[in-house]
């Protein structure tokens, strides 16, 4: 991030005491770790880094070197790598923000650091810029140097957290872009490689900037409710404790509260009130495994010491030691009912499981050490697909961008093959996705499946536990409708491949940076708009894709011909917009007074009964004075489904609809259209 501002006096005495102590505390980080005692390298690296910015502070008034030091230590506590990636870390600005070269670095540090501090410069302008191939491009680079060295972007992920905390100092446009681009790209990297605390906590402050009033609120209701549900925690915990020390184990008990953002996503993908979000609290139980026995089996020990407590959930139980997931992760997960009835998730992890579930990779690499080469895990298997693809990219950066997104986050499902072999594959996808996970040449001749033994189309979505057979046709070939149901980018990009190949899709995206960079730069360009009922469809335009109304959180996007585009700021093209025309978007707030009114269209459904409609009508244009411009209703055996269109002055009438709405117990589920 650019923040440099030249110090008018030079590092005064109490800047000085405040970088020490914050070396110090990274040593003393670092000498809380198993790794090697290199504190001379690291001293020597923070000696080089402090003078190579000095007399330059961040934007929040801070003096630079504090930066990279707080990555550094975001490397050593929260990821767990060592010494080689403590001096890279604090190394990683040096080369783009002063004139030392990577060759001033490789003279001092040797060529190992040199180069993780090169791979760290060469993505250094954010992975997406303005032009989208150059983002692409960019992206591109990211995984070619993590292919190359996975430090590269644990650092970078270390490096974008710290900014992420203290993105208060950034102007509002730039608290998008960043705030974008972390939920766009570095949640799912830190997802997928593992890093479980990290991607949360990332995910929880990019929803911050983008929802800052939404957040709050959570955030104050939950704060309102963790006395009870720590109190809750601890009855429950008693019995499990008494019974885990009776078997001779020693272990921590620990109560994990659902994060804002999960909690905000099951809010809206089940539209209800935060009182109706259950699960709230999950318990874990990290015990130290006992030698004489497989980690495995005391695991479903232990599960069945607490079922015997507390009555399971017979659907809800995850076995990910036998199968682990993708990215490493390994714990039994197992739901179970309270005293009080509640439904209570429990995960059960030995110390060396839970290590690898915080910290990823680089505690997964620890353990791995000593087993046998071949012994490859699901993440070498992914890091080993991001190779291939790099190898073969698709002409098209963008494209591959598009592609390669839709795999980061997935969730797995587990699949067998007619012999027996495991294949993991992301939620959702199809037999397509099977058939070419398991060879091309199958993929493209695919005709259909045999899954369980019976016969199923391409587009068949599979599900854990399935068994399929592939069948196949010569005369076979794939179609446009194939992108449909290709889920991974393995199969879209070999789909895209056979398809611009016989001609038939052409470029996606057409590129128009030439234009762009001929245009002299406009200084002071309005960066932020105000919505009012004057200036609707004259100054701006509210899109049809997300349908904003006043007080939805918005921003807005400046095109070419100087239009300004109003979409939510959760918008799918809103956060397409932020990642790939970050510079042309603008902060936007509302000031309507009320008179104008905004059609929005919302659909009920619930069990259907004599004069319900009535109700409802009666319900919202008596109650509230709204209009109505479209009325469907619809019931079949006994369940009714609903689509109406109203004219609401802003999002507080819409809630307050929704909320009279809910007293009536016939209605099962409303939500904005
Ligand atoms: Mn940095």
């Amino acid at each position: 991030m650019p923040r440099r501002q030249k110090m008018t006096n030079h590092d005064n005495i109490s800047d000085q005491k405040m970088i020490q102590q914050e070396f110090e505390a990274l040593l003393e980080d670092y000498r809380q770790t198993p790794h090697r005692q290199k504190v001379e390298l690291i001293t020597s690296a923070f000696e080089f880094a402090k003078q190579a910015h000095s007399g330059i502070r961040r934007r929040s008034g801070e003096p630079y070197i504090m930066h990279p030091l707080a990555v550094a230590r975001i490397v050593v506590r929260e990821i767990g790598l060592g010494s080689t990636s403590i001096c890279a870390a604090l190394l990683h600005d040096v080369v783009e923000d002063t004139d030392y070269t990577v060759e001033d670095i490789e003279t001092r540090f040797g060529p190992k650091i040199a180069s993780i501090v090169d791979g760290l410069t060469k993505i250094s302008g954010g992975v997406f810029g303005q032009q989208a191939s150059l983002q692409a491009e960019n992206f591109r680079k990211l995984l070619l140097t993590m292919s190359e060295d996975v430090r590269v972007v644990l650092i970078k992920i270390a490096d974008r957290l710290h900014n992420m905390r203290t993105l208060q100092a950034q102007p509002l446009e730039k608290q998008y872009k960043i705030a974008g681009e972390t939920q766009y790209i570095y949640a799912p990297l830190a997802h997928r490689l593992g890093l479980f605390p990290i991607k949360t906590e990332l995910e929880d402050l990019s929803f911050k900037y983008e929802h800052p009033d939404t957040y709050q609120e959570l955030q104050k209701k939950l704060e309102a409710i963790k006395g009870s549900q720590l109190e809750a925690f601890e009855q429950f915990a008693e019995p499990i404790r008494e019974k885990l020390e009776m078997m001779g184990y020693e272990f921590t008990l620990q109560a994990r509260i659902k994060s804002i953002y999960s909690i905000w996503k099951k809010m809206t993908a089940k539209h209800v009130l935060f009182e109706e979000v259950y699960n709230l609290l999950a318990v874990r139980i990290i015990f130290d495994a006992k030698l004489d026995m497989s980690e495995k089996d005391q695991c479903w020990m232990i599960y069945s010491a607490l079922t015997e407590m507390y009555k399971p959930h017979p659907e809800r139980i995850r076995d990910w030691i036998s199968t682990p997931k993708a990215n490493g992760y390994e714990a039994l997960h197992v739901t179970v009912m309270g005293k009080d009835g509640q439904w209570v998730e429990v995960q059960i992890r030995t110390r060396r499981m839970h290590e690898i579930a915080e910290k990823g990779l680089a505690a997964h690499w620890k353990y791995k050490t000593g087993m046998a080469m071949e012994d490859e895990t699901e993440l070498d298997k992914w890091l080993r697909t991001i190779r291939d693809l790099l190898q073969n990219p698709s002409p098209n950066a963008v494209d591959f961008l598009s592609t390669f997104k839709l795999n980061l986050f997935a969730e797995e499902v587990f699949v067998f093959t007619p012999q027996g072999d495991i294949k993991t594959l992301p939620q959702n996808a199809t037999v397509l996705d099977f058939a070419y996970l398991l060879h091309s040449e199958l993929g493209d001749h695919c005709i259909g499946a045999k899954v369980n033994h019976k016969l199923q189309p391409l587009s068949y979505q599979l599900k854990g536990g399935d068994q399929v057979e592939v069948l196949t046709s010569h005369t076979q070939h794939p179609t446009m409708q194939w992108l449909d149901w290709a889920v991974t980018a393995k199969a879209q990009d070999r789909v895209k491949k056979y398809l611009r190949k016989q001609g038939v899709l052409s470029e996606l995206f057409v590129e128009q940076q030439m234009a762009e960079s001929d245009q002299p730069k406009e200084k002071n360009k309005q960066k932020s708009i105000i919505l009012t009922d004057d200036n609707i469809n004259i100054l701006y335009k509210l899109e049809p894709c997300c349908h904003p109304i006043p007080g939805d959180d918005v921003l807005g996007y400046r095109d070419e011909q100087q239009h300004i585009h109003i979409h939510k700021v959760d918008c799918p093209e809103a956060a397409r917009l932020k990642t790939h025309r970050g510079k042309s978007l603008l902060s936007a707030t509302w000031d309507t007074t009320g008179a104008h009114t905004y059609p929005q269209a919302i659909h009920l459904e619930g069990i259907d009964k004599v004069g319900l409609v009535i109700q409802v009508l009666y319900t919202i244009s008596e109650n509230y004075h709204v209009n109505i411009s479209e009325i469907e209703f619809k019931a079949k055996d006994g369940i009714f489904s609903g689509t109406l269109v109203l004219h609401v002055h802003g999002i507080n009438e819409v809630n307050n609809i929704f909320r009279e709405l809910n007293k009536i117990k016939e209605i099962k589920s409303f939500s904005r259209v």
